[in-house]
């Protein structure tokens, strides 16, 4: 039995008293509902211990990015031993916005997803099709080529603790939100390629997810949550997708 998770990107948005507000306000509404889906907050950088200090264990903590390099002089970079010292224990990698604002290949994704592996973080790798990829009939294909990026680093099991997100560019920030069907082919599709790690492997869902879409996705037997961009950033919204995942 896998156990539901919602994670919130809340990209480059807010400040700390915005965050300070929103933590308060997701208190809130989660004290007054019954909800037990693993709630997963990823802040920008700056606000990784403000959330980590005020959420406490009530929350898991997780980062938007990390560099592939140990330490050293890379101005600009955040290591994954910074990460936990700022007390997370999750980190996206390869989110699509990495991959096609950032250039990050299929290569660097695999080389950050191996960091986090090897320094403890659990990584959320992101994987999905581009729409003229699905339109040319590639979607699988595209998503096992990301896939296979990693299984080809020789990490000895790479899918053991760590959480997937399909997220089809197309469905993110556009309001356009793959139907549950789409959706839970590709995450079958995902849950096949994983083997025996698969069984139990989140797979989440990430793209325009709401409060009124997340009950139909959630019904679907290999979607496993969500990761929620826009509407983490409004607490009765994320609130309710999240209960949604019970
Ligand atoms: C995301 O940032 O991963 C995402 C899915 O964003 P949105 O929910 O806004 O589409």
């Amino acid at each position: 039995m896998r156990t539901p998770l919602v994670a919130a990107n809340w990209k480059m948005h807010g400040t700390q008293a915005f965050a300070r507000q929103l933590l308060a306000d997701l208190e809130k509404g989660f004290a007054s509902s019954s909800c037990s889906a693993q709630v997963l907050i990823c802040p920008p950088f700056p606000y990784l211990s403000l959330v980590g200090d005020v959420a406490g264990e009530t929350v898991a903590l997780g980062a938007q990015n990390l560099s592939e390099q140990k330490n050293g002089a890379f101005t600009g970079e955040v290591s994954a031993e910074m990460l936990l010292d700022c007390g997370a224990s999750y980190v996206l990698v390869g989110h699509s916005e990495r991959r096609s604002l950032y250039g990050e290949s299929d290569e660097l994704v695999a080389k950050k997803f191996a960091v986090a592996k090897s320094s403890g973080l659990i990584p959320v790798l992101c994987i999905g099709e581009s729409l003229e990829e699905r339109e040319a009939g590639k979607t699988l294909e595209v998503v096992a080529g990301q896939l296979n990026a990693i299984a080809s680093q020789g990490l000895e099991s790479p899918w053991q603790d760590t959480v997937i997100a399909y997220e089809p560019v197309w469905a993110i920030g556009t309001g356009k939100t793959a139907t549950p069907e789409q959706a839970q082919e590709v995450h079958r599709f995902i849950r096949e390629q994983l083997g025996e790690a698969g069984v139990s492997t989140q797979i989440l869902y990430g793209g325009s997810v709401k409060a009124d879409n997340a009950v139909e996705l959630f019904a679907q037997p290999d979607i496993d949550g969500a990761l929620v961009g826009g509407a983490s950033l409004k607490a009765e919204e994320f609130v309710s997708i999240c209960c949604a995942a019970d």
